[in-house]
């Protein structure tokens, strides 16, 4: 009798004050079976903390990747889940738009970030085949954020000035883990 037994993997989340969070992604060369594992753990890891994207560097991995899942919004129930391997963005619009944004590396900070309506990716996906997509609206930014963060950026950079000022108290409470947030964070 075979006995699949599935384990959770959940990583601790890194966030604002890692290092690694400010830190280029690696390309990845192939995708290995090791890859697919840390996949795998970055899906359970995304689901524990009820996120609709993930990066590599969220969890520690340097890789050039990063996950979407709009599943549980309305409107996307039948939203496939995607893994963007070595992202390009290749278009944005000229046209922006603004919508709050959260973060599970800025736990309990939720502010308007201003992107393009519009993009085109080109990745490669987990079968190793490039891939390209047109996206807008919510999946436009959720992509748009989730690749800034495989190039060191984050919501505070994407901010006026005296908006990230005023943001500085949460920002500093959560470098210091003075907050309370219901899935595992790094320890700093
Ligand atoms: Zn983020």
């Amino acid at each position: 009798m075979l006995i699949r037994i599935n384990i959770m993997a959940i990583i601790p989340i890194t966030v604002y004050g890692d290092k690694i969070l400010r830190q280029k992604a690696q390309s990845v060369k192939a995708v290995s079976d090791e890859l697919i594992g840390k996949i795998r753990n970055m899906f359970d890891t995304m689901r524990n903390a009820k996120g609709i994207g993930l990066a590599a560097n969220q969890v520690g991995f340097r890789e050039s990747l990063f996950l979407v899942d709009l599943q549980g919004i309305e409107g996307y129930e039948k939203f496939k889940p995607l893994v963007l391997i070595n992202p390009e963005i290749i278009l944005h619009s000229d046209e922006v738009s603004v919508m709050e944004e959260g973060c599970l590396s800025l736990p309990s900070i939720r502010v308007d970030v201003e992107r393009a309506e519009k993009i085109k990716v080109r990745f490669i996906n987990t079968d190793e085949k490039e891939e390209e997509i047109e996206a807008d609206d919510l999946l436009a930014r959720v992509i748009l954020h989730e690749y800034d963060h495989l190039i060191g950026k984050m919501i505070p950079d994407r901010v006026a000035e005296d908006v990230k000022k005023q943001l500085s108290k949460e920002l500093s409470n959560i470098m210091n883990r003075e907050i309370e947030i219901d899935y595992p964070i790094t320890k700093g």
